[in-house]
């Protein structure tokens, strides 16, 4: 018999559309022989719409807006955990908050159905940027400094912070929210007003905050995948036209360049995958990652992050450079969903 494979997609996060694009191609990618497909529409608000199971991929994005009734997020999940026909397996394709933050699997680990991609610590290391570099730190891993506070500290002792940021890193910094992803929420700043502004836009996303000192380097990343012994892909250089790779740089303009494999000597391209595997085991990843990382002109490499589930269309970087490794699109997405079941099959 066919496994079920749910694909979970939306979310109540600002990366929803992104998630829409993702599902559409994935399951254009699922080989039908071997799965059935349920869609799981997360609307904005939160509510959980299970689809018929599926023979076939659909045709377009629209598509995948299910219809619902207008239930509470609450009495939607309960629905679609005590309705007939749970998935066998589960693909998140969530990103940022509630989906690529531990808790969607967590969700999943306590239903005791495989998922594909991270569990609940990695995912909620990764999607945390202060616990994720404190833990990079840990194992001397080389990124740029750092301090971060939170919104309580920021109201109560703003101008404490503002001197720790001019004391502890040099102008321009990044200023961004702790818990998200796709540049959302993120602002350069260049002087002290520009930064108030930057902290206030940053606040309105998450109750903390963390202020990076601005490098001058080159942006190249590497996807890695696998369980306990995770393999890295060639690296690929995104070259942004605006000032920094933001929102609308990654999902709007479509001018950003992507260099594939990224013109980086042999010892930048091992130095990457050293550290890219080396972030993978200390945030304990499982299935797969794309490590991002700062090279500057004279090659030195700093980690930024990692992304526990990056951006996943066939134009998408990790995917983009896993097919210059050789590895289609389809094969991946199979791949993915054979770790998760071998992960879960060693948790018994
Ligand atoms: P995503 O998850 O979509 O990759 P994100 O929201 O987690 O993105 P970052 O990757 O941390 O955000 O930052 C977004 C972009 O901002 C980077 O790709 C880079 O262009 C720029 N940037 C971030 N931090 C720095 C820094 N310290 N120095 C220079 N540029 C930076
Ligand atoms: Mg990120
Ligand atoms: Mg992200
Ligand atoms: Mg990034």
């Amino acid at each position: 018999m066919k496994k079920r494979l749910g694909l979970i997609y939306g979310g109540k996060s600002a990366e929803h559309e992104v998630s829409l694009s993702t599902a559409r191609a994935v399951m254009q990618a699922v080989d039908f022989d071997k799965y059935e497909v349920i869609p799981v529409y997360i609307t904005y608000d939160g509510e959980w719409r299970k689809g018929q199971s599926l023979a076939k991929p659909v045709e377009t994005i629209e598509e995948l807006r299910l219809k619902g009734n207008g239930e509470s997020q609450k009495d939607s999940i309960h629905q679609f955990i005590n309705g007939a026909g749970l998935p066998d397996i589960v693909f998140p394709l969530l990103h940022g908050t509630n989906g690529e933050d531990g808790t969607v699997q967590g969700l999943f680990e306590v239903l005791n159905i495989p998922y594909v991609g991270n569990g609940v610590l990695a995912s909620s290391a990764g999607m945390d940027k202060i616990t994720m570099k404190q833990l990079f730190a840990q194992v001397g891993l080389k990124q740029v400094p750092y301090v971060y506070f939170n919104r309580s500290n920021w109201k109560e002792s703003r101008d404490a912070f503002i001197a720790e940021v001019e004391e502890a890193l040099q102008w321009p910094v990044f200023v961004k929210p702790a818990n998200l992803g796709s540049s959302v929420g993120i602002s350069k700043a260049a002087d002290r007003e520009e930064f108030i502004e930057a902290v206030d836009l940053a606040l309105k996303f998450d109750r903390r905050v963390i202020v990076e000192e601005g490098v001058d380097a080159r942006e190249v990343e590497v996807s890695v995948k696998g369980n306990d012994d995770p393999v890295c892909s060639v690296s690929g250089e995104i070259k942004p036209v605006t000032d920094f790779y933001d929102y609308d740089a990654k999902y709007k303009d479509g001018n950003t360049e992507l260099i594939i494999p990224a013109a980086v000597t042999k010892s930048v391209q091992e130095e990457m995958e050293d550290m890219a595997i080396r972030a993978f085991k200390v945030l304990d990843c499982a299935g797969l990652v794309r490590a991002d990382f700062f090279v500057t002109a004279d090659d030195e490499v700093l980690i930024n992050e990692v992304n526990t589930m990056p951006g996943f269309t066939p134009t998408s970087m990790f995917p983009l450079l896993w097919k210059n490794s050789g590895v289609a699109y389809s094969t991946l997405i199979d791949e993915l969903i054979e770790l998760a079941l071998e992960r879960h099959a060693e948790k018994a």
